[in-house]
């Protein structure tokens, strides 16, 4: 059952083939094995999950309609609110906060009769590149578990490659969704800015968060979007459907794309590791041999996405972390004696290193003498990186680069340096700053045999075409089937 596809599992499930409790039961064997290695999920919900499991059975024998993830396990990044459990963000701060609603796209899984079975380790409040910033626990890659899963959504990640759910949510503000699927051999999509809600996603860079699906196919995460994307009247930067309007991204999946051109921006690729480097130039080659015109082109504002993207996110995460006060939510301080010391202490005492180096800089970049040298600048630099894509995308359908410029890298191997892990996010985080959409699909694997990421980049709001690209690849694969040994 493990070796399913979501879709895959869904339709056997529909067809009576296995039931959504035998989906569940296998799916919490796999946890309760793997998980004291793995740590993918901070909570799991096995008692609801499995009462929803039987539900869903017994609609369907029914005979009742049932939605399009109807008995599927999935699970669901842990800063994403729910009703059920907690919502921690991997912070202490928030360790014992109890949303009272659920986020659109959470509500939307469950519309869609996902059955939720557990909430998956970040780094907190998605500032990390390998969940090693995660304030609760440690999550391994379950590929070689002396390597990080990637991150932020390294534990959503992690529970789709080691079979521990069969689909799951991440968020992605530079990289979180599409890095870590790289890092753990999966497909991880993030679409343009606005597809989907982010009502009741915990902010970090509201202006570059967007939710998006990890998943282990391309059908899969076409199958995830059709049921996540869509405008929502809670959260004003989601997109009107009259001006994008949202399509059955499963209809034309298979459809190989006819005259396809792509683009790829050779000087820009070169601080890759030879064996990433390698295996774009095979992934090229594949496109090649399917049809599609390769051209070469030159972006020359991308370079300067890291240095945007630390100024833009870390301002908007300052203001967006003024919220945790000790009195509004989560963790308060016992030794306050007044009520500044509420808020200096609570805040001392429960955020985690980078997430405190995250507010000063931010704060640093807005303040009063530094913002027209800081924030200003990088937002000028942001308008020059999206123009750099709309020129580029006059000549192509899309751009190929690596996802990250090596493969999983060793626990505790940047932890320290936090330049040297903001430089792992340098193929990215331009797709955030643009708004445009992402993929991250597993192209192939290094000598220490961990898992390599394409990524394709096409235009905001292209997620169709985005995803039948994806899908001309991994038809021509099969690195998407192999999975971890456990
Ligand atoms: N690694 C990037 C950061 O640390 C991106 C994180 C994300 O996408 N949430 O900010």
């Amino acid at each position: 059952m493990e070796n399913l596809s979501a879709i895959q599992l869904r339709d056997k499930i529909a067809a009576g083939e296995v039931s959504s409790v035998e989906a569940n039961e296998a799916i919490f064997k796999n946890i309760e094995e793997r998980e004291p290695v793995v740590g993918a999920y901070i909570s799991t919900y096995r008692d609801n999950a499995l009462e929803k499991a039987a539900e869903i059975d017994k609609r369907l024998t029914a005979g009742e309609p049932t939605g399009e993830l109807a008995g599927v396990p999935v699970a669901v990044k842990d800063n994403m609110c729910t009703t059920f459990g907690a919502t921690t963000c991997a912070s202490k701060i928030l360790e014992n906060f109890h949303a009272p609603y659920n986020a659109t796209a959470v509500e939307k899984l469950i519309s869609a009769d996902a059955v939720i079975v557990g909430k998956t380790n970040m780094d907190e409040f998605a500032m990390g590149s390998s969940t090693e910033n995660s304030g609760l626990k440690k999550t391994v890659n379950p590929w070689d578990n002396t390597r990080v899963t990637g991150g932020s959504s390294g534990g959503s990640a992690a529970a789709v490659a080691g079979g521990l759910c069969f689909a799951a949510l991440g968020s992605d503000t530079g990289g979180s969704i599409r890095q870590p699927a790289s890092f753990c051999g999966v497909v991880g999509l993030k679409p343009t800015y606005g597809r989907v809600s982010r009502f009741g996603l915990v902010a970090y860079g509201s202006s570059l968060d967007q939710i998006g699906p990890i998943t282990s196919t391309v059908t899969d995460s076409a199958l995830m979007l059709n049921v996540i994307a869509g405008h929502d009247s809670r959260d004003s930067t989601s997109v009107d459907e009259t001006i994008a309007p949202v399509c059955d991204y499963l209809e034309k999946l298979d459809e190989p794309l006819e005259k396809l051109k792509i683009a790829v921006v050779p000087e820009f690729n070169v601080g890759a590791e030879e064996q990433v480097q390698k295996a774009l130039t095979d992934a090229i080659d594949i496109y090649k041999t399917l049809g599609a015109e390769v051209i070469e082109i030159n972006m020359p504002h991308l370079d300067y996405a890291i240095a945007a993207y630390y100024v833009i996110a870390t301002a908007e995460a300052s203001s967006n972390l003024a919220r945790y006060d000790g009195v509004h939510y989560g963790h308060r301080s016992e030794k306050a004696d007044d009520y500044i010391e509420i808020y200096s202490k609570s805040r001392a005492e429960a955020f985690g290193q980078e997430v405190k180096r995250r507010i000063m800089l931010g704060t640093y970049a807005l303040s009063s003498g530094y913002y027209d040298a800081y924030y200003l600048k990088a937002l000028k630099v942001r308008n020059l990186i999206r123009a750099d894509f709309t020129k580029a995308f006059e000549k192509c359908e899309a751009i190929l680069m690596p996802v990250s410029p090596t493969a999983a890298f060793k626990i505790g191997e940047k932890v320290d340096d936090p330049l040297k892990m903001y430089l792992s996010d340098i193929y990215t985080i331009a797709a955030n700053l643009a708004g445009i959409p992402g993929i991250s699909i597993p192209c192939g694997f290094d000598d220490n045999d961990l898992p390599i990421g394409l990524q394709i980049l096409s235009p905001a709001f292209t997620e169709d075409k985005l995803l039948r690209i994806a899908r001309m690849f991994e038809k021509e694969t099969d690195y998407h089937r192999k999975r971890p040994d456990f």
